[in-house]
């Protein structure tokens, strides 16, 4: 597919941030970004590089009422060597096209989607930061954009990729995270959207999340909707715990995200022969676990930290402390393993990185 560049001449370009330390995540976008339209009985059409700015949608757009929105979250870094990586960036484009799958939205083509996706890192490869442990960030996103009130699957759709540069998770270094077990609110519920990166579970989740940071703790830990004891994912990651050495995350049956860090943590443990397993697991199995000197680590994964450490749970008001308090040897080693194959640091057995 062409690929047209309506490109903004050299001096209407945004500068880029002086300061790459205070980047911070998610509020800086890059001068352009990439788009195309689907329309029903031609597919996909208009593929473009546009200047990034707000977009015409008719206040009828099917997006705006019935929540029709797939979208992705990953990475390019920038090397040691110059060279830009991307991880596993197919597994993302699955993952939208099962999203799509869910939300009766035609998946983009895998080869439109990257070949994209390549034409807006090349326009904006100086958008990309350089500080140790910085990246671009890539948010590809889907919205239904036909005109029509009326519960229906919109005929028509806009793909487009924004980016831009996101400061290092852990400029001090790992800091474990407080969570709160939450009882009452749920994320999503067996049959539901759970699995699909798709606005509506976030907007589930913002209430208790809210409430959550109100009183202190970093990010809500989701259980089960049905029986209020088995443990789904944590905030806007996967959740893992060791316990006498073995590590343990929930299967995905459904109702949560398959995060591609969390695959990755999987391949690498077997990789290292330490014990791993998919399994359900109770906040009660958790709270005997420690109880027992036996819960070592838990920890979160996903693209935005990579592994996240988690210091302590509170569950009925009482407070579940992991392990001894610093960041466990698993969660450490996943870590510097994953962020080194990201930036091009250490061998990718795997064939991870692009
Ligand atoms: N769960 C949820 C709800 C998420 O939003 C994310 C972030 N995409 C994850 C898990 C982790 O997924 P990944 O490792 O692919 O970033």
């Amino acid at each position: 597919m062409e690929i047209k560049k309506n490109l903004l001449p050299a001096d209407k370009l945004q500068p880029k941030p002086k300061d790459e330390n205070a980047l911070g995540f998610g509020r800086i976008f890059a001068d352009h970004l990439f788009a195309m339209d689907y329309e029903e009985g031609k597919g996909w059409i208009n593929a473009r590089i546009d200047p990034y700015g707000p977009i015409a949608l008719d206040p009828a757009a099917l997006v705006l009422h019935y929540g029709q929105e797939v979208f992705e979250g990953m990475k390019a870094y920038y090397g040691k060597d110059g060279g830009v990586y991307l991880f596993r960036p197919e597994a993302n484009i699955k993952r939208m096209a099962n999203s799509c799958a869910r939300l009766c939205m035609p998946a983009p083509d895998k080869d439109i989607f990257l070949e994209g996706l390549m034409e807006l890192l090349r326009t904006e490869k100086g958008w990309i930061p350089k500080a140790p442990g910085t990246s671009l960030y890539i948010r590809p996103n889907m919205i239904a954009t036909e005109a029509a009130l009326g519960v229906k699957v919109s005929d028509n759709y806009l793909f487009y990729i924004m980016v831009g540069p996101v400061g290092a998770y852990y400029p001090e270094g790992f800091a474990p995270t407080k969570i709160y077990v939450e009882e009452k609110y749920v994320r999503a519920a067996p049959g539901g959207l759970g699995e699909a990166k798709t606005a509506a579970n976030y907007a589930a989740s913002l209430f208790a999340g809210e409430k959550a940071h109100e009183e202190g703790y970093t990010q809500v830990l989701w259980l089960d909707a049905c029986d209020k004891k088995t443990i789904e994912e944590v905030g806007t990651s996967n959740m893992f715990f060791v316990i006498d050495g073995e590590v343990t995350t929930a299967p995905l049956d459904g109702t949560i995200l398959p995060g591609i860090t969390r695959d990755s943590a999987i391949t690498l443990c077997k990789h290292w022969n330490i014990p791993v397993s998919e399994r359900k697991i109770t906040i009660d199995e958790v709270i005997k676990a420690q109880e027992d000197g036996r819960l070592d680590e838990a920890f979160g994964s996903g693209t935005a930290a990579v592994i996240s450490p988690v210091g302590s749970f509170t569950y009925r008001g009482q407070e579940i402390p992991v392990g001894k308090g610093e960041t466990g040897d698993i969660s450490r080693r996943l870590y510097d393993e994953i962020t080194g194959i990201q930036w091009g640091e250490r061998p990718d057995p795997f064939g991870w990185v692009t």
